[in-house]
């Protein structure tokens, strides 16, 4: 691991992932000044606990850059145009993130990492990935932005063979070295531009997964620009492209015949050109997104040497987190599904795709996103839309544009009770055999304090229309 003592290491940021950082750099001998922008009594109580360990801590500037400075480990929320960034980019000091942190502090036979990043279906997916190799034998954990700090693992007591890892393009962005045993990008479809800056500052963050992968680069055959990654990455000698479809797979892929997934590139018996793996039926839901996210675990669990019948039973073993197209009731006919996570217009339009006739409500946190594609694509779809939330007239607008005659109901609302008038709404516009859809395409933070409030609040209203 990396020697720490007697470095002069800033830690950006207080919070989930910066006090551990700063305890743990601290006890590995570095000397440690802890920035941050904010000075509120939630903050002064975090220094405090620092300060009594000998650390120090500057509130409410987290802009300059203290003298004598080697390195800089960072929230990764925090945008790479701050001036703290900036001045270290001056100054040649390296930006680590809470990933490359823990990866520079990994023990020297620590598991190795199958890591799973993409615009969507990245928790999905390496739920998937840790029940498969869970079926496997194996010992393993899913972590990462997945809301298990890769840090606490890094540094616990548990052993570990193999870790499936959920990665997001701010961590990818400052986590410099890095290197998978194999490593996904499920998707490539814009988010977080506001953060990255442009569409080309995104898709390189997230392409940093593939580098120095050993085994295995696992890309969407359906989605030309995850290919693209892989071919720009430079990689370990004898690392394999895989692709995984929804077709019939070529020779070095995963896909789908006849409702049964099969592997092409892992084949275990070199008699056979392919390999079953289970059918279309034990993925949950089978929605053809979903049975993508499968592939995908499937193609990295075989890449770490996992046999066929553990991806069946580790598939069939797996449940959806909540608020992921998750079905709450039926009331009249009419389904009821929260699929609150749909926080960006390429998971909405997943889950739009999904049904035949939808009352779709949406609105909230447009993050610099349009809606003109997601509409036009999901017109057919649309018996009625609800709209609630900040950035609503975004939606309204291009609703106007490529649906003009799809009834639209504006409330013109922010606060938490909006919901209950939007599924009423939604319930007096919905027929018998519609699904009444929370598919927002936009963050929630504008009403809510995360996408599990907005769709407990969803969940709630159904409750309450249907008592
Ligand atoms: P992430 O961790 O990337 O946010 P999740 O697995 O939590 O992904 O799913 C987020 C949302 O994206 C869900 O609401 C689901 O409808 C949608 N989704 C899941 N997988 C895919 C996919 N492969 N392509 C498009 N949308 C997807």
């Amino acid at each position: 691991p990396f020697d720490f003592q007697g470095r002069h290491v800033v830690v950006a940021g207080l919070g989930v992932s910066g006090v551990p950082a700063a305890k743990v750099l601290h006890a590995r001998g570095a000397v440690v000044t802890v920035v941050n922008d904010g000075d509120d009594a939630r903050a002064r109580e975090q220094a405090a606990v620092l300060e009594a360990l000998g650390i120090t801590v500057r509130l409410g500037d987290g802009a300059t850059l203290p003298e004598g400075t080697e390195l800089i480990v960072t929230t990764p929320g925090w945008k790479p145009d701050k001036p703290l960034f900036l001045a270290a980019q001056r100054a040649g000091v390296p930006v680590w993130g809470d990933v490359e942190l823990a990866w520079r502090l990994r023990g020297p036979d620590a598991a190795p990492w199958l890591a799973v990043t993409g615009t969507n279906g990245k928790t999905t997916t390496v739920r998937m990935l840790a029940s498969i190799l869970t079926a496997a034998g194996l010992r393993t954990a899913a972590v990462g932005n997945i809301g298990v700090s890769l840090l606490d693992v890094v540094l616990g007591e548990e052993q570990y063979d193999v870790l499936a890892v959920e990665l997001s393009s701010y961590q990818l962005h400052w986590s410099p070295s890095l290197r998978a045993h194999s490593a996904t990008v499920l998707n490539l479809a814009p988010d977080h531009l506001d953060w990255h800056g442009s569409m080309e500052a995104y898709a390189r963050d997230k392409g940093r997964i593939f580098e120095g992968n050993q085994v295995a680069c696992v890309y969407n055959v359906e989605d030309k620009a995850t290919e693209d990654l892989v071919r720009e990455a430079d990689v370990e000698e004898g690392c394999r492209a895989v692709g995984f479809t929804l077709g019939t797979p070529a020779p070095s892929q995963l896909g789908v015949v006849e409702g049964i997934l099969v592997d092409r590139a892992f084949v275990e018996n070199r008699q056979k050109n392919a390999q079953e793996l289970a059918e279309v039926t034990d993925v949950r839901p089978p929605a053809p997104h979903n049975i993508a996210n499968a592939l995908a675990a499937a193609a990295l669990a075989r890449a770490f040497g996992v046999p066929a019948s553990a991806v069946r039973d580790g598939l069939r073993a797996f449940r959806p987190d909540a608020h992921r197209i998750e079905h709450v009731a039926d009331l009249d006919g009419v389904g009821y599904v929260d699929d609150s996570k749909a926080t960006n217009t390429h998971a909405a339009e997943a889950s739009l795709a999904a049904y035949e006739s939808i009352v779709w409500i949406a609105g909230g946190l447009a993050k610099g996103a349009t809606f003109d594609e997601l509409v036009a694509r999901s017109a057919k779809r649309l018996r009625a839309v609800v709209l609630i939330g900040a950035d609503r007239g975004l939606i309204r607008d291009a609703l106007v544009r490529h649906a003009p005659e799809v009834p639209v109901v504006d409330l013109d609302r922010t606060d938490t009770g909006a919901m209950l008038q939007a599924v009423t709404e939604a319930k007096r516009l919905a027929v018998a055999g519609d699904t009444v859809l929370l598919a927002p395409a936009c963050a929630s933070m504008d009403m809510f304090t995360n996408y599990n409030q907005r769709g407990d609040a969803f969940a709630a209203a159904v409750r309450e229309l249907g008592a």
